[in-house]
């Protein structure tokens, strides 16, 4: 078959874009870049261990059920991206040499070495291309309906990476503006927590794509925030951390728009289980 006309998803895969609550009351607005680790069909395994694919290379370990969870607690939308990031990085520009990575980690990708350009293509409009339509569509609704709105992208980083300790529970990332991650850091203060500001990325227009693109460009306020994996990895850690962060992200809220701080209640400074 000619590769000018490469196609990469077939008919058994599904479509990349995972929706929750579109109609959610919530001024939160939830997305979740890395929350997959499928690999279309087409792919085969990419040349990886069925083991290489429960690693934090292949997708956000916990991310997706964080985000469920403070979706369902916010009665917030929520866009995820079904496929791994290692058939492309949605959080990164098409344009990234790391957009498809060839090495991860120390980890080669041997089904990501010498792409055509129609494949790259094909990965850019299949899977990247729809995710961000969409959440741009969802977000062009919401401004025409005059509705505020505060994107909040949901990551989680591996607790070693090169054989380096990170020490943060938990890090608030933006550039721009860091009007929101302020306020939730405040909120945060007093807790138990290292929080990193920046940490253990920062954001840029060449490494990121969902806070440039829809936070900085629309003007609306944002956090992209990055929790521990070794804190989530079960489903009872992501419930803990959806209840601290839907509580936090509440009172950051309150804040912002200079209305009462809800009575925290389950939300409240968070404690740190031993
Ligand atoms: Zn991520």
């Amino acid at each position: 078959m000619s590769d000018a006309f490469a196609r990469l998803l077939g008919a058994d895969d599904p479509h990349p874009v995972d929706l929750r609550r579109l109609h959610g009351a919530s001024e939160i607005f939830l997305t979740c870049e890395h929350a997959g680790r499928r690999l279309p069909g087409s792919l085969g395994t990419l040349g990886l261990d069925a083991s290489d694919m429960d690693r934090h290379i292949a997708w956000d370990i916990g991310a997706a059920g964080v985000a469920e969870r403070i979706s369902e607690r916010l009665d917030a939308p929520l866009v995820m991206q079904l496929y791994s990031r290692l058939v492309i990085d949605c959080n990164r520009p098409p344009t990234s040499p790391t957009s498809i990575a060839v090495v991860s980690e120390a980890t080669e990708i041997k089904g990501n070495q010498g792409l055509s350009p129609q494949q790259v293509h094909a990965r850019v409009r299949e899977v990247f291309d729809p995710y961000h339509d969409r959440i741009d569509a969802e977000l062009e609704l919401r401004r025409r309906a005059g509705r505020p709105t505060v994107l909040v992208s949901i990551h989680s980083f591996t607790p070693v990476f090169h054989g380096e300790q990170r020490p943060w529970h938990i890090g608030l990332l933006y550039n721009r503006d860091r009007g929101f991650a302020h306020r939730l850091g405040d909120a945060l203060d007093g807790g138990a927590f290292t929080v990193g500001h920046n940490e253990p990325y920062s954001v840029s227009d060449v490494t990121d794509y969902t806070i440039p693109v829809h936070g900085e460009r629309r003007g609306i306020p944002h956090v992209m925030i990055e929790v521990r994996q070794d804190l989530v990895e079960t489903e009872a850690g992501q419930d803990e951390w959806a209840e601290r962060l839907s509580g936090l992200l509440l009172r950051a809220l309150a804040e912002m728009n200079g209305g009462q701080v809800p009575d925290p209640g389950k939300g409240r400074t968070p404690q740190v289980a031993s």
